[in-house]
């Protein structure tokens, strides 16, 4: 086993601290990794707070992981000692139920394995995520980082990244759309950033009064500040469709009168559960859908995507040493826009 530096919470009430975790020397289908980066989703604090219930602890978070190839096992041919790879939010999964064969192994029927809170597939092996200096995954589960592209940057495509341009691609948003992305955080940002490149037209949905300058400057058309509630009803039947990213728990219905007929609105922010009317979805034909992450297919598909359109987070990169901050920043939307751990302030 390799003993390896990390960061993990104790408990849902205990701030995260120095931690040693045991990485398995890479098997035949294994690549270890050298972790370079690791972003900050406010999936981890969801997770280290155990407000959607069941964590396991310790808890080692960081899905969004940048790293270097350091030693690959005897049966991998697609990895090379040296590549640059990213590690998104599963590590394993069935790879034989519908899902899988689909190459839609986060929805693996048997449930995928994820990078962190979970267990490898024997069921009782916890996995531990980024927030440490390196990490043996199986060959099929890890993304090629294409050439030239700003690391730090990179990191979040591997969450924040993929969780908006699935939804995008697959409901179609195309040239010319009028799309709606609510809260500018992690994700929301990402949201911007894609939705430009495929070409639609984008308006930031937030509540901080403060951001609308920085929306501009990402990309966005326009910018709502809901915060007035009049915007609901002068914006009412606007959008083709709506991406909301918010954290905390809100009404659903007020966003679901900005959308035009036969719009859709996808959640991809997970708060607490909140009531949902029919009028709203009845009234206009409106859809509202939900989306989780990607495949590995499909997030290859992203970071080509965001290679070939110049598309990468804005970060602030942060010492390991700053992580309760940093959650404490996200807690008050005050993320520009994406935190990530240089990992080297570990080592
Ligand atoms: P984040 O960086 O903290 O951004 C969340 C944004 O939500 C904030 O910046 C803020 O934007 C808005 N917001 C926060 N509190 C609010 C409130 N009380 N009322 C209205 N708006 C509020 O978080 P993130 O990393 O982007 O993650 C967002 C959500 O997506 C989380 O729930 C996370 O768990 C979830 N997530 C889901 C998936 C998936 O696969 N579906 C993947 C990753 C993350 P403004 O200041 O602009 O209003
Ligand atoms: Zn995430
Ligand atoms: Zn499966």
């Amino acid at each position: 086993m390799l003993k390896t530096p990390a960061y993990a919470a104790a408990s849902p009430t205990t701030p995260l601290a120095p931690f040693a975790v045991e990485r398995r020397e890479p098997g035949p289908h294994d690549v270890l990794i050298d972790i370079l980066y690791c972003g900050v989703c406010h999936s981890d604090i969801h997770q280290v707070r155990d407000e959607w219930g069941g964590s396991i602890f310790p808890m080692v978070p960081g899905h969004e992981i940048v790293g270097r190839v350091a030693q690959v096992g005897g049966h991998v041919e697609k990895w090379q000692v040296g590549d640059i790879v990213g590690v998104g939010c599963f590590i394993d999964s069935c790879r034989e139920c519908e899902a899988c064969r689909d190459g839609e192994e986060q929805f693996c029927e048997k449930g995928m394995n994820a990078t962190y809170n979970s267990y490898e597939r024997d069921g009782k092996t916890p996995t531990y995520g980024g927030y440490s200096t390196r990490i043996t995954v199986d060959e099929g589960y890890v993304l090629r980082i294409p050439a030239g592209m700003p690391l730090e940057r990179v990191a979040p495509l591997l969450c924040a990244g993929i969780t908006t341009y699935s939804p995008l691609s697959r409901f179609g948003v195309k040239a010319g759309d009028e799309v709606a992305v609510v809260g500018l955080g992690g994700l929301g940002h990402m949201g911007v950033k894609i939705a430009k490149a495929m070409g639609a037209r984008v308006t930031v949905l937030s509540h901080s009064l403060t951001k609308r300058e920085d929306a501009l400057r990402l990309g966005a058309d326009d910018f709502i500040a809901t915060s007035d509630e009049r915007v609901f009803k002068e914006n009412a039947k606007r959008f083709d469709f709506i991406l909301d990213t918010i954290s905390a728990q809100h009404d659903y219905n007020a966003f679901l009168g900005m959308l035009r007929r036969d719009g859709t609105m996808v959640l991809v922010g997970l708060p607490e559960p909140t009531l949902l009317s029919a009028a709203p979805l009845i009234m206009q034909r409106r859809r509202l859908a939900g989306s989780l992450i990607g495949g590995i297919r499909e997030t290859q598909e992203m970071l080509d995507f965001c290679a070939e359109h110049g598309v990468a987070s804005d970060v602030e990169v942060i010492p390991i040493q700053r992580i309760n901050e940093a959650y404490e920043r996200m807690l008050k939307s005050d993320v520009r826009y994406r935190f990530v751990i240089d990992m080297a302030s570990l080592g």
